[in-house]
């Protein structure tokens, strides 16, 4: 039997050579992990979870004009995705202080920020993926300052889409993280989102109790991570599309 060949693995994930070339294919570990790999737990199906959440929230980003590196999920761990050259930025989107930006601010979380609010930091884990400003992005040459431009209009892009998303749901879109890619297509590049969106990338608060559905469960040992990924899931309508009363697509949540 012939063995794929393994690209890269990551903290949350494989990338497989793909069926095809610019193709490969992205694997969803159950590992979870924080502080920089400090702490490390196997949670069993978070994987499976996150392969979902990515895979539905990265179709409507396709369909709704904002390109992405995702083709389709192959089976419960897997999607297929277009080999993009990873641009060496994390990129955040705040809508709410917490996390990093409440303690270096000295913000109360949970404030709402005067306005959403773009951060980038080098993807380097030997140094903790230090924070960055746009004079060392281009002044390293890890983007030019037009593809700042282009993943700022992208990230204010997703940032609305998955906004209008989770509230629908009644969830509140904290932060989340991108990351981009370079996909060549002929001789033209053009930017997109790659990786995955998920809640281990993402801050999300029920709307009313302000119960956290993301990892920060597991950074702040709240217990719960895995019943929470799966109601973020069943929100969306993911959970049950099998069984006719529920439906496909997001649940309405009505908010007073
Ligand atoms: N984030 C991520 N990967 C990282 C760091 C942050 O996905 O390596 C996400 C995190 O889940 C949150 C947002 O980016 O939704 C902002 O994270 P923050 O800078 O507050 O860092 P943290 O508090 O996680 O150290």
């Amino acid at each position: 039997m012939s063995r794929r060949r393994r690209i890269y693995e990551g903290k949350a994930k494989i990338l497989y050579e793909g069926p095809e070339a610019g193709t490969l294919i992205q694997f969803f570990k159950d590992d979870a992990t924080a502080f920089n790999k400090k702490k490390h737990e196997i949670l069993d199906g978070k994987g499976v979870l996150n392969n979902r959440i990515s895979e539905y929230i990265f179709s409507h980003l396709n369909q709704i004009g904002i390109p992405t590196h995702f083709i389709k999920r192959l089976n419960m761990r897997e999607q297929l995705i277009k080999q993009v050259d990873i641009v060496p930025l994390e990129v955040v989107v705040r809508n709410i202080a917490a996390g990093s930006i409440a303690k270096r601010l000295g913000l109360e979380e949970g404030e709402v920020l005067p306005r959403s609010i773009i951060e980038f930091f080098y993807k380097a884990d030997e140094l903790d993926d230090p924070m960055v400003s746009e004079e060392h992005i281009t002044g390293f040459g890890w983007a030019t300052p037009a593809e700042i431009d282009d993943i700022m209009t992208l990230a204010i892009r997703v940032n609305d889409f998955l906004s209008g998303l989770f509230l629908g749901v009644g969830i509140q879109l904290v932060d989340f993280k991108i990351e981009l890619g370079r996909l060549w297509e002929n001789d033209v590049m053009r930017i997109v989102v790659a990786d995955e969106i998920s809640p281990d990338s993402c801050r999300l608060w029920d709307i009313k109790s302000k119960k956290k559905l993301d990892k920060d469960r597991f950074r702040q040992e709240l217990g719960g991570m895995l019943e929470a990924y799966r109601e973020v899931a069943d929100r969306l309508g993911l959970l049950h599309e099998n069984e006719p009363p529920r439906g496909k697509g997001p649940v309405l949540v009505k908010s007073d």
